[in-house]
């Protein structure tokens, strides 16, 4: 297929999304066609984003919302506020948002958005300032029946009340389901701050379940300690996991014996890192992903297992608690070396669901409690594991492309049933 047009960067997420999407295509003989549609977003803007700092200056940061498909309700994804943020890592986002939703089989479309912009450098105001005229520039593509942001890397519930109060203050009335990931006092959804750690928890047990592995046995390492690593190292731990391995930016942590999570979050809350814990040995985030464990659980950014540590990996099992941990060639490698990869179109699917079922409370002004959000999401991840699962065992392909297969073949349901426009 020529795709000369979108100009995809090598060694790009967007590279590796649609190097995935061409493998799903190819055993599911998509018509080429809606490949071909499926391939491109539906929609992109770059906007500039001008900020009064606190020293009076002005500056213009960049930022991006961008739509990749909508076949099956409005678009859903995170805002992700980072250093490193492209456009084509945002469309490669937005792209697994899509097959992400599908998989789990709920309503959405996928989207992404994000601003090139380490957001610990600005102040509390200067932030808000940023969120807010961000927010003003992406009016034109949100809203509760177009398309839904939440919270990624670098953004959380109070930049999500900044944005859901911009948009309402334009409305002239509150609008909760303009944004999910909100505070509960502004109609957040009881359980949605853990709701990705706590997926990754029930697909992880499903798939030691699965493997015939013991819970207490497993030895567990995570990458990244931010809302997604720390709590699924919280969660897993209470569910009698080893946790012998887990790393932020600085540096991570070992210990055979196990590590104590409380012990963990007090160095972070003391010294802003767990780098250094006294609880274990010191790692680079390097060595972290090459410890003797089970179950390694990247939880951080994209592209960290690569043609270059792949050989590596003493995990037998891998599951994504990250969007686009593993490259193609890593999970070649993988698949070689009999290594299961869990995808995070799968595994992290939890942030997600429960964002749908915030944005459902919130438009139907009706709220639920903690443990019904929590037994609905268990219920839609273990259903969606085995769905996953048996896919790949019909198709004899891996799991990445067992759940690939079924996202794109409901979009492309979706897509066909409503044909194409003319
Ligand atoms: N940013 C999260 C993800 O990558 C959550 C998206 C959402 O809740 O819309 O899945």
């Amino acid at each position: 297929m020529d795709r000369t047009e979108q100009h995809v960067a090598e060694g790009s997420a967007l590279e590796s999304a649609l190097r995935q999407l061409d493998d799903a295509a190819g055993v599911m003989e998509l018509d080429p066609g809606v490949h071909e549609v499926l391939a491109h977003p539906r929609r992109a803007l770059e906007v500039a984003i001008p900020v009064k700092m606190d020293d009076g200056t002005i500056r213009v940061f960049t930022g991006y919302r961008v739509h990749h498909n909508t076949s099956r309700g409005p678009s859903k994804g995170g805002i992700r506020y980072h250093p490193s943020v492209t456009l084509d890592e945002v469309k490669a986002l937005a792209m697994w948002m899509t097959w992400k939703c599908a998989v789990v089989g709920i309503p959405f479309g996928g989207a992404k958005g994000g601003v090139i912009v380490e957001p610990g450098k600005l102040s509390k105001g200067e932030l808000q300032r940023m969120t807010r005229r961000y927010a003003y520039e992406i009016l034109p593509l949100i809203g509760p029946e177009r398309d839904i942001p939440a919270p990624d890397l670098g953004t959380n519930e109070q930049i999500m009340a900044w944005i859901m109060d911009t948009y309402s203050t334009r409305e002239g009335y509150s609008v909760p389901g303009v944004v999910t990931g909100k505070p509960l006092s502004i109609g957040g959804s009881a359980g949605r701050s853990m709701a990705t750690a706590r997926g990754v928890m029930y697909v992880t047990l499903a798939t030691l379940k699965h493997l015939g592995m013991s819970v207490e046995e497993a030895r567990i390492v995570v990458q990244g300690f931010g809302n997604v690593g720390g709590g699924t190292v919280e969660l897993l731990y209470q569910q009698g996991c080893r946790i012998v391995g887990v790393s932020d930016v600085q540096g991570g942590v070992y210990n055979p014996d196990g590590l104590n999570p409380q012990g963990l979050r007090a160095h972070e809350e003391q010294y802003g890192t767990i780098a250094g814990y006294e609880g274990g040995q010191r790692v680079t985030n390097e060595e972290l992903l090459e410890l003797g464990c089970d179950v390694l659980i990247p939880a951080a950014i994209e592209g960290q297992l690569t043609r270059a540590n792949a050989d590596r990996v003493k995990a037998s099992v891998i599951v994504e608690a990250a969007n686009g941990p593993t490259v193609p060639e890593a999970d070649e490698i993988f698949e070689d070396r009999g290594i299961l990869v869990v995808p995070d179109i799968l595994a992290n699917a939890g942030g997600v669901t429960v964002s749908y079922f915030e944005w459902v409370q919130d438009i139907q002004a009706y709220y639920w409690s903690e443990d019904e959000v929590n037994d609905r999401l268990r219920q839609i991840m273990e259903k969606s594991y085995v769905d996953v699962l048996s896919v790949a065992e019909e198709r004899k392909v891996s799991m990445r492309t067992a759940a690939t297969i079924l996202g794109v073949g409901r979009v492309a349901e979706a897509h066909i049933t409503r044909g194409l426009y003319p």
